[in-house]
């Protein structure tokens, strides 16, 4: 068995290295805390991800404890745990987009080395630890303004055994929603279109990260790794799931004040009222009119909103 190294981070067999990888981002040193963990026997390579949106909480725990519990002794095969992939967002509190760039960093995958400072730690995220993987976990939740139900998400890149494995991945990691997205430059598609088998698991939100949705995202990777065959144990059954093939995303056309007129989770038909914009006066701007039938997965519960911004989307 021999080393295994991502950047300047390496670890020897049947051990785990925690550190910082620094790298030069907009010209600046950029740090990017991971865990490097290399089985004492061989098997596959896993990267998981969080804080790529750096407040969605219940995401960044749920790798923090994984990267903290792990027993490199007890692995067959890698795990690379990058827990706060923004971490000037996560310092920051900064909802949605990056500090350094203004730019969403989950819409600029798969990078690029000569872009913005979100393109460009994209491109080093990749290609030094995702494009290295068999299977790929992105951990996301509901952001400070958001409240949602647990759901994954794949993509359908064409390739169908990549998009075959990326389902299965989904309905191991045993979330009840699952949904396919064409999300562009998000960290999944990105490495779905580059051959691997990758999903963004989502639970908790609005700043509150409870021991029930930790525990969530947390069991989804244990029993990923079972699956996998990567860490003793009988693979879990899988649980049943809901597959849905469309994610539509409802997005404000003013500024104003956001009236949601339905809960997360629940079950709507097309041309249903799912809320109204409104000005100070109480006149309505807009109204969200539900495109589907379908569920509603997440919701904005922000009384602001700009122009532009999401208001709540639809899975169906
Ligand atoms: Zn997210």
């Amino acid at each position: 068995m021999s080393n295994f190294a991502v950047g300047s981070l390496s670890a020897a067999a049947g051990t785990k290295t925690f550190g910082e990888n620094v790298f030069d981002v907009a010209g600046q040193p950029y740090r990017l805390p991971m865990w490097v963990i290399n089985g004492a026997a061989d098997g596959p390579t896993l990267v998981v991800t969080a804080g790529v949106h750096a407040a969605e909480y219940a995401s960044i725990a749920a790798a923090l404890d994984l990267g903290r519990s792990l027993d490199a002794n007890h692995l067959r095969g890698r795990v690379i745990v990058v827990p706060v992939m923004s971490l000037v967002s996560f310092t920051a509190r900064s909802i949605y987009v990056n500090p350094l760039d203004g730019k969403n960093l989950n819409r600029v995958f798969p990078g690029d080395p000569h872009g913005t400072a979100s393109q460009q730690i994209a491109h080093w995220v990749f290609e030094n630890a995702i494009a290295r993987a068999d299977c790929y976990v992105d951990l996301h939740g509901g952001d400070l303004i958001e409240a949602l139900v647990p759901f994954t998400i794949f993509f359908r890149s064409g390739n169908e055994r990549v998009d075959a494995a990326s389902l299965d991945l989904a309905r191991t990691f045993g979330l009840e929603f699952i949904v396919s997205s064409e999300t562009p430059g998000a960290t999944f598609s990105a490495a779905s279109k580059r051959g691997i088998p990758s999903i963004i698991a989502e639970a908790g939100g609005q700043g509150i990260w409870t021991r029930e949705d930790v525990g969530q995202l947390a069991t989804g990777i244990q029993r990923v790794l079972r699956h996998l065959k990567m860490i003793d144990g009988v693979a879990s059954a899988q649980l049943p799931t809901t597959v849905l093939e469309r994610f539509l995303w409802l997005r404000s056309e003013h500024d104003g004040f956001w009236y949601p007129a339905v809960s997360v989770g629940a079950v709507v038909r097309k041309g249903d009222d799912l809320g109204q914009v409104m000005d100070y006066e109480g006149r309505v701007l807009q109204r969200a009119i539900s495109p589907s039938d379908g569920r509603v997965l997440f919701i904005v519960t922000s009384l602001a909103i700009n122009n532009a911004d999401p208001l709540l989307a639809v899975g169906c």
